[in-house]
């Protein structure tokens, strides 16, 4: 037991019987999120194209990723110690300090890889804009405690391992890198847990502790790349650390962007023994499809900027929401004709699936009423209306609106996907892991039937393009 101050930090979950799908809530100091649920991903303290009165109309943003390095790059931490301010009421404007939504910092950037190393098992060193930026327990520490975010996920070593194919000898050295990494990053996790049981830790922070500070739930990380052995090591060891101390609150399930998408089930399989009451949040994985996967597989939280950075790229989100109407026709079985997943706003001329090429701003037009009427997000109900002509007109006149307006949709409609999820889960039908598991097998095909470039991402994407 630490005898620090904790901050207010309550999970409260149920299990769909014969399954791992579970549904909860997390309560924080500041926000009550439903899980599962998209984190919001934020950049330099922002919604990345989204302004604050649009973030107000965005009610289901109830627990926002803020980025360590976004704290430090700019010596935010010590101006907030200076003024006395938390994060959150450094970082939001007073409209946005009112919004109910908690901070979730993390060292892992969702939207790129951040983590540089050397990782040498004291500390481990991330890209920031300005450098590299070097977090070892005491750093780690003196940050949450001077910015006091709800939750804090802790330092990790994130290498990208590809999975050899065909090459024992590769495979070795892969799986020796991948098991260096587990080890590291719960060595950082012991190291920190060690740090805040030591009665001595105000001096041992130099004064970056005061007396009113309050420890923020801790996340512990939970790496093992594609091999499902160094998962199940990790999972001993998180389940270890939350045995030494109270602190830990959940855990973060890394690197799943480099599994394969048909063996995710696989690698998460050793999950199932993960201490039940731990949050589980699923970093960086972020289409929808393998969202539904990890939820079949007891995931509650997704950290992940893949609606932000379909927007960047020149999409805008329409694949189909699990709604009255779909879960009905799942039960049939899915669907065979197309379903579109994707429209690609900076195309000319762009053809969905089951319709002909639409050639003029008029067709256009009638072709984004008919696949947007529906969407009730702040940009396709906004006086101007988001329409697919409008979107298209604004890209390719370089227009910048174009990103703002179609990372509002991306948004909204992600955090849709989410709402119909848990109301299907709500409603717990005897045939819910049967539909959901159809439900992603629908996605899937959806996505990976519309070409779909996402330039602007790293390497770990490409295998969910
Ligand atoms: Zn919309």
């Amino acid at each position: 037991m630490t005898s620090l101050a904790q901050m207010p930090f309550q999970f409260t979950y149920s299990t769909v019987p014969g399954s791992c799908i579970r549904s909860g809530l997390v309560k924080t100091a500041t926000s009550e999120v439903p899980t599962p649920a998209l984190i919001v991903p934020m950049t330099k303290g922002v919604i990345p194209h989204v302004t604050y009165d649009i973030q107000l109309k965005l009610p289901e943003s109830k627990m926002l990723g803020l980025l360590y390095t976004d704290l430090c790059d700019l010596d935010y931490d010590r101006i907030m110690r200076s003024q006395n301010k938390t994060a959150r009421e450094f970082l939001f404007p007073e409209i946005i300090a009112q919004q109910p939504n908690s901070l979730f910092l993390r060292i892992r950037d969702p939207s790129t890889t951040n983590i540089v190393g050397p990782a040498n098992g004291k500390q481990t060193a991330v890209q920031g804009g300005t450098g590299k930026v070097r977090i070892d327990s005491t750093s780690f520490l003196s940050t949450i405690f001077r910015t006091q975010p709800c939750i804090a996920s802790l330092p990790c070593d994130e290498p990208i391992v590809e999975e050899p194919v065909n090459d024992p000898e590769a495979e070795k050295k892969a799986l020796k890198r991948i098991r260096k990494s587990v080890m590291q990053t719960i060595g950082y996790g012991d190291q920190i847990i060690e740090m805040i049981k030591n009665p001595k830790l105000p001096e041992l922070l130099n004064g970056a502790l005061t007396p009113s500070d309050r420890l923020p739930a801790l996340f512990s990380v939970l790496e093992g790349g594609w091999s499902i052995d160094s998962r199940e090591h990790a999972v001993k060891h998180v389940n270890r650390l939350c045995d030494l101390s109270d602190a830990i609150k959940g855990t973060v399930v890394s690197g799943l962007d480099q599994v394969k998408p048909e063996n995710i089930s696989a690698v998460l399989a050793p999950t199932k023994v993960l201490k039940s009451d731990l949050v589980r949040v699923v970093s960086v994985l972020g289409t929808p499809d393998s969202i539904v996967t990890c939820i079949l597989n007891g995931m509650d939280l997704f950290d992940t900027s893949y609606p932000i950075q379909l927007a960047e790229c020149g999409y805008g989100l329409v694949f189909p929401l699990l709604t009255d109407a779909l879960y009905a026709a799942l039960q049939v079985g899915v669907p065979s004709y197309p379903i579109p997943f994707v429209i690609n706003f900076s195309l000319p001329q762009f053809q969905l699936q089951n319709t002909p090429f639409v050639t003029t701003a008029k067709q256009l037009f009638e072709e984004s009423a008919e696949l947007l009427q529906d969407c009730t997000c702040p940009a396709c109900t906004a006086p101007t209306g988001a329409s697919t002509a409008y979107i298209h007109h604004l890209i390719n006149t370089h227009e910048m609106n174009a990103v703002v307006l179609s990372s509002i949709h991306n948004l909204h409609h992600y955090q849709a996907f989410f709402t119909h999820l848990r109301a299907k889960i709500a409603e717990n039908k005897p045939d819910l892991p049967t539909i959901l598991l159809a439900y992603s097998q629908l996605l899937q095909k959806a996505r990976t039937s519309q070409e779909i470039v996402m330039n602007k991402l790293g390497k770990e994407y490409k295998n969910f393009e």
